[in-house]
């Protein structure tokens, strides 16, 4: 009896011990994990982590999920202010999440309908053609980090000269389908010039379809599959969100079995036993110096230096119904020297928008593209200019037939300008290049002395392979998940 009333005592004590401990965990705010940023990066690792038992917190500074994708409600449908397309599909998180849920994905067809300053179809064989060369050709690139720029038209009049002299002579549309390509590469790359990108990349493309569409249902059906919240699910129970809560400090301890301390700029502060930034590459070369407690070492500090970050803008328009000659299409833009010649110093910017597309989400919207200086230049200037010289172009390019209508919505977005994003994607650059293994150390973890990992790196930029899209960055999210689980939990 006594040996019994013993036992349940010492059952009784173990228990309220466990109970004591939890209690203390939940009053200190203890995690196992704090994810930083829920992007796709993010949202991929906290889910992963949360799906395997562990108790993760994820703090996003933003009023959102979702990051650089980013869906709104836009004209009959969505449009997609950050990424639009899944990339290809073998392997990849994005296609494979969305396949596995019964989402059907659309593919868009971006063959380019050309048009040129002057309101006429420009030769859209040729124009495409020529456009599907050059890329083509960055797949001939060799591991010489030269401009890419000067390698494609080196190689484009190359080809040229063997195939259609006659296009080499007329000087006008070389000059005019160069600047069109160099947009073309900026819009890929985010690069303010094609030569600033590197012939040198480590960038690989995943096989299959490039240009799918999450179309009406837009692409935050990724984050809500991955976090179980679509269609009403109830969510992740290890997993506590919190939005609108900036992290502005992480203390990470040398000293083993002590947690990393993180602070908000609410005055909020949690601890965990690691912690896994997926910050953009634009926001750590902002604040490194002060979220980090001790500093960064040396080559994480370079690394974030080195690496370089691209903008590539988008400007959405809404109108009572579409008017464009072809509904489902890519316009782009090619200029006549003449007309260019006209436009005024102080409206350059939009010689910068290279083309129009129709997004698959809705269908009266047009996205209008644009990346560098002139995305930054578009983000600041005011509302109302940017809207009536974007009609202007139009009406100039698409307006032959037409007069284009009073849009009765405009977008545009924001990516340099943000904060909590400092620019769209990173890209391998020319200067970049210099330091090839730049990506490598970023993602690599801070560990305490006996060599345990406190602050992990994920995001696009610490993909080495598929940087800048939204698998590399989901795949990055996961590398960093498993570093901390072991391998019964895969
Ligand atoms: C205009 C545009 C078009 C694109 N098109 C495509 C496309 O078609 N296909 C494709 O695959 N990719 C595309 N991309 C790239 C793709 O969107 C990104 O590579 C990917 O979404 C990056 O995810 P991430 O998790 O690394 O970073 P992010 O999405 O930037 O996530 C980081 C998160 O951290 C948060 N954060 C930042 N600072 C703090 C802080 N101090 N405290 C707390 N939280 C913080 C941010 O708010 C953000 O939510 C596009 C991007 C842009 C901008």
């Amino acid at each position: 009896m006594l040996q019994k009333r013993n036992q349940r005592s010492v059952l009784n004590i173990s228990v309220r011990k466990i109970y004591k401990v939890k209690l203390i965990q939940l009053l200190t705010m203890q995690y196992d994990t704090i994810v930083v940023g829920l992007g796709s990066a993010g949202t991929t690792a906290a889910t992963t982590l949360a799906r395997a038992g562990r108790r993760v917190l994820a703090l996003e500074a933003q009023n959102r999920i979702g990051g650089r994708v980013n869906t709104v409600q836009f004209g009959d449908g969505v449009v997609e202010l950050g990424a639009e397309w899944i990339h290809g599909i073998n392997p990849s998180r994005v296609y494979d999440t969305a396949i596995k849920n019964n989402i059907t994905v659309l593919s868009q067809d971006l063959t380019m309908d050309a048009y040129t300053s002057d309101g006429r179809q420009a030769d859209k064989e040729l124009v495409n053609e020529l456009i599907e060369y050059c890329l083509g050709q960055v797949e001939n690139t060799t591991n010489d980090n030269q401009p890419l720029g000067d390698f494609l038209t080196k190689k484009l009049k190359e080809h040229l000269n063997a195939t259609k002299p006659s296009v080499l002579e007329d000087e006008d549309f070389m000059e005019n389908f160069l600047d069109l390509m160099d947009q073309v590469v900026g819009n890929y790359e985010g690069s303010n010039s094609w030569n600033d990108v590197s012939t040198f990349t480590h960038y690989q493309e995943l096989s299959g379809d490039q240009h799918m569409s999450w179309h009406r249902n837009g692409y935050k059906t990724f984050f809500e599959l991955l976090l179980n919240t679509y269609q009403g699910g109830p969510g992740l129970p290890n997993l506590n969100i919190k939005l609108n809560t900036e992290v502005t400090k992480i203390v990470w301890p040398q000293k083993p079995l002590t947690p990393v301390e993180v602070t908000c700029s609410n005055g909020e502060v949690f601890k965990a036993d690691n912690v896994i930034i997926t910050v953009s590459i634009g926001v750590l070369k902002e604040r490194h110096t002060s979220l980090f407690k001790p500093s960064l070492p040396i080559d994480k500090v370079q690394a974030i230096d080195n690496l370089t970050i691209g903008v590539m803008d988008k400007i959405v328009f809404t109108f009572d119904k579409a008017w464009w000659p072809n509904l489902h299409t890519f316009f782009a833009f090619l200029w006549r020297r003449e007309e260019k010649k006209k436009v005024l110093e102080e409206d350059r910017w939009i010689t910068k928008i290279f083309g129009a597309s129709t997004p698959l989400g809705s269908s009266n919207t047009l996205t209008l593209w644009t990346s560098g200086d002139a995305g930054k230049l578009v983000e600041k200037l005011p509302e109302d200019v940017v809207k009536r010289k974007c009609i202007e172009l139009l009406q100039r390019f698409l307006g032959a037939n037409t007069t284009v209508p009073e849009p009765t919505g405009m977008l545009r977005t924001t990516w340099f300008t943000n904060p909590y994003t400092r620019g769209s994607y990173s890209y391998d650059s020319v200067t970049s290049m210099k330091y090839p293994n730049s990506r490598a150390d970023l993602g690599k973890p801070l560990v305490d002395s006996a060599g345990v990992p406190k602050v992990l790196f994920a995001g696009e930029a610490t993909d080495l392979t598929h940087f800048s899209t939204v698998h590399g960055a989901s795949d990055s999210g996961f590398r960093e998940a498993m570093r901390l689980l072991p391998s019964s939990k895969l």
